[in-house]
């Protein structure tokens, strides 16, 4: 379990990344969510041991990570958003550099690891080519191959489908699936999509705070019967805005607008349907929630 307690972390300007968040993440795929900005990447290298917080505490199986960040070194896998290659070495060569790197202990030889990461990430194939030739989701993989040498209790990925097509975004979703069944995977991604396909348990940052977390299908059929949907005008769309709470208004064709309203089952507007609740709708409810609440504080402050 990986306990996160009333982390803080204020750069200097001041800039306040994280006031106050707080989580527990179990065994299995986490998902964090949130706009760009929010402090993901903050926490994320606070958990890693790379950036000490200004304040709060995070245990990995008991173990305080902010006291001693080496002693969760080797119990962590990192996947970074830019991951830096040498595009002239062959991908097996890259491995075994960042494995010596890293200092992962390899009891058979490390020769064998890294034939064993590569298998494990589909990458056997492509072991002698150079890195520079690889694609995005072909880095991915080889990065992921280095975060989970040494069998870590927990992995970090950092935005990890950013830029992969479809068909890379799915293999490396079957990755990741793989990694979940016996450790901590905490993905962190402004992609809703990810975490809809891979977590059952997610949190959503905002500002520097945790807006909410919980399991995903709760978070879902809570709002089961509350979504529907419309295709109108630009005129049309500021109207039901008036009335209604619109979460999404997405441009079709480039003149209309594919709505999406939140609301009490039966208060649609007209020509609108009930539609099944999808994790967007629980991320854009809870965005809409979290800046009205924001705009609430800051007409009572003023
Ligand atoms: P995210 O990963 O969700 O996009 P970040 O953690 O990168 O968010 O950033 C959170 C906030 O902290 C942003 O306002 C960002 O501008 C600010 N920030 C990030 N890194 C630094 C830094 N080194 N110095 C000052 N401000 C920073």
């Amino acid at each position: 379990m990986l306990h996160i307690r009333d982390l803080v972390k204020i750069y200097p300007g001041p800039v306040a990344a994280l006031k106050g968040v707080s989580l527990d993440i179990p065994q299995g795929l986490f998902g964090l969510l949130g706009p760009n900005g929010a402090g993901k990447s903050t926490l994320m290298n606070i958990l890693s041991g790379l950036l000490e917080p200004t304040g709060g505490s995070v245990t990995l199986d008991g173990v305080d990570i902010v006291k001693d960040p080496r002693a969760v070194w080797s119990r962590l896998g990192y996947l970074p958003q830019d991951f830096g290659f040498y595009p002239s070495l062959n991908g097996a060569q890259m491995l075994d550099f960042l494995l010596r790197l890293k200092g992962v202990d390899a009891p058979q030889g490390r020769k064998k690891l890294v034939a064993e990461l590569l298998e494990r990430v589909n990458l056997t194939e492509a072991a002698k080519r150079k890195v520079k030739t690889y694609s995005g989701g072909m880095r991915q993989r080889l990065g992921i191959a280095q975060a989970i040498a040494g069998n870590p209790r927990l992995v970090i990925v950092d935005e990890p489908t950013a830029g992969l097509d479809p068909e890379e975004r799915q293999r490396f979703y079957r990755i990741l699936a793989e990694l979940g069944r016996d450790r901590i995977v905490l993905l962190s991604t402004h992609i809703v999509e990810d975490i809809a396909t891979l977590c059952p348990r997610f949190a959503v940052i905002r500002g520097g705070r945790c807006v909410t977390s919980g399991s995903t299908s709760e978070a879902r059929n809570r709002l089961e019967g509350r979504v529907s949907e419309g295709i109108v005008t630009p005129e049309k769309l500021e109207e039901i805005r008036r009335s209604h709470r619109v979460t999404q208004a997405v441009l079709v064709e480039g003149s209309m607008f594919r709505t999406r309203v939140q609301g009490a089952p039966g208060s649609q507007p007209t020509g609108f349907v009930q539609v099944p609740a999808t994790l967007e709708d629980v991320y854009f409810g809870v965005m809409d929630e979290s800046r009205a609440d924001d705009a609430a504080h800051a007409m009572n402050a003023a």
